[in-house]
């Protein structure tokens, strides 16, 4: 089972590793810091360069447990290898702020306004959120992302940790959606992300470590998707 270094350390840019094994055009690695998607979260890309060639990650596909890293080609390479990875951080560092930021969007509407968060898509250079909340028209959504903002700036710390089960359940909606509900009777640790002091979401994402990190939100679009689904789409600068 591979190593999830980007839980380790969400700013690991390199690392070193050796091939488990050779697919048709993917790799899988004995570590890794390739984040293989999920969440809303896409895979990262990258390199993996093994002595002076080079090969270039087009994604990360999970795979019976296995994280295949794709590659445009994998000829020359062989289980037992030793490779050096990159991921390409400028896209990574993005994701991280934008899925940051959904977290503080996310924890505004639930904590505060009573709208339920259910599901988002992250981009580097764009995301959206979808809301279950009647009332959320336009100017609703404008003054969602300037509180967000303000939580933003009060600078909180933001921590990945593993709970065990009790904590997990006595910690209310620690999962907001209903498949997150159901995948938490069946496990047993529970890796978090909290926002200290402002809110704690199960979580399996890379994000930043201080909410200032994630620079200024703005509304870019606001679709009215029903009576009860609305979509924010947001961007950072
Ligand atoms: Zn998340």
């Amino acid at each position: 089972m591979q190593e999830r270094l980007e839980w380790k350390d969400p700013y690991m840019k390199d690392f070193e590793a050796e091939i488990t094994s050779v697919g048709n055009g993917f790799v899988t690695l004995s570590r890794s810091a390739f984040y293989p998607g999920g969440g809303g979260q896409p895979c990262d890309t990258g390199w993996i360069s093994c002595g002076e060639r080079e090969y270039e990650v087009t994604g990360v596909e999970k795979s019976d447990g296995d994280f295949r890293h794709m590659l445009k080609a994998a000829e020359g390479l062989a289980a037992g290898d030793r490779v050096k990875g990159r991921i390409d951080w400028e896209r990574r560092y993005a994701h991280m702020k934008y899925h940051t930021a959904i977290h503080v969007l996310d924890g505004v509407v639930e904590l505060r306004h009573g709208g339920k968060a259910t599901g988002n898509q992250i981009y580097a250079d764009r995301s959206r959120v979808d809301f279950d909340m009647p009332e959320l028209n336009k100017e609703m959504a404008e003054k969602l992302i300037y509180e967000a903002q303000e939580v933003i700036d009060a600078g909180h710390a933001v921590a990945a940790k593993v709970l065990s089960k009790e904590e997990a359940l006595s910690i209310p909606n620690l999962s907001r959606t209903e498949n997150g509900k159901e995948l938490m009777r069946s496990m047993e640790t529970f890796r978090v992300i909290d926002i200290e002091g402002f809110d704690i979401q199960l979580d399996g994402g890379t994000h930043v470590m201080n909410t200032r990190e994630v620079g200024r939100m703005e509304l870019l679009k606001f679709d009215n998707r029903g009576s009860h689904n609305k979509r924010i789409t947001f961007i950072l600068r």
